[in-house]
């Protein structure tokens, strides 16, 4: 099985993802078609490529906003934590993400908003698929059934969740995460925060994050965030979410 970034090196690019142009990135993950789909549960500190073309999430996503996102947005974030790493004396070649995030309130504001961007951002990529034609698209087995026992039903979890990202004013994001005694819990966090954080009021293991920041959605939904979310929800990788849940 051959990764991406083996691929990226003997095609004598250059050794990182974070600096081929998007272009040519978009060009090369299309042309490798055998790569792992959804591999990236250890998020470092280097943005990974997407697993899909931006425009793979049509009409859910439209590809102008994918490509601003993940080239703007999403680095803008990954070069920031860079240089705040740099700044403060973290190693990112030895440093842990999750272990920065869990002690995040010793560090500075520039850290704490970068590193929970850059992570949230790697952490919602991979949390969508490419979109699916017509199929129910829910969570299955053990995911399933917490759900069940902790939520009444997989539509109380949808009404729940999309309260919370609807009811989130101003930016941030919507989670579902598994809390530390094992439950199941919907929430939300300001700005770039998240469950990780040991200064959030939400605190777990997250599953499922949506980005609810104007610019995740406004080019094709402009003020309509609530039309956004009820889109995504055709968008959720669930393999992927239950195998977070499985492993959390
Ligand atoms: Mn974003």
């Amino acid at each position: 099985m051959k990764s991406r970034r083996t691929f990226i090196k003997a095609a004598g690019l250059v050794s990182v993802w974070g600096t081929i142009p998007p272009a040519l990135a978009q060009s090369v993950i299309a042309a490798d078609s055998q790569i792992p789909v959804w591999g990236a549960e250890e998020i470092g500190f280097v943005q990974q490529p997407l697993s899909y073309t931006y425009a793979a999430l049509e009409p859910v996503i439209d590809s102008l906003t994918m490509e601003i996102h993940f080239t703007k947005h999403a680095a803008g974030y990954t070069k920031n934590l860079a240089d705040a790493c740099s700044a403060e004396q973290v190693d990112i070649a030895k440093a842990k993400l999750t272990e920065l995030l869990a002690k995040i309130s010793t560090y500075s504001t520039k850290m704490r908003n970068n590193a929970g961007g850059h992570y949230n951002h790697e952490f919602f990529w991979h949390s969508l698929a490419p979109v699916h034609d017509g199929q129910a698209n829910k969570p299955s087995g053990d995911l399933m059934e917490a759900m069940g026992t902790q939520f009444g039903s997989f539509e109380n979890f949808q009404t729940q969740f999309n309260e919370a990202a609807k009811n989130r004013f101003g930016s941030g994001w919507a989670w579902l995460i598994k809390t530390a005694d094992g439950k199941l819990k919907v929430g939300a966090t300001p700005n770039q925060d998240n469950p990780l954080m040991d200064l959030s009021e939400l605190k777990g293991t997250p599953l499922l994050g949506l980005d609810v920041w104007e610019h995740a959605y406004y080019l094709k939904y402009q003020n309509k965030r609530p039309d956004y979310i009820a889109a995504c929800w055709s968008l959720f990788n669930w393999e992927i979410i239950e195998r977070r849940f499985k492993n959390a």
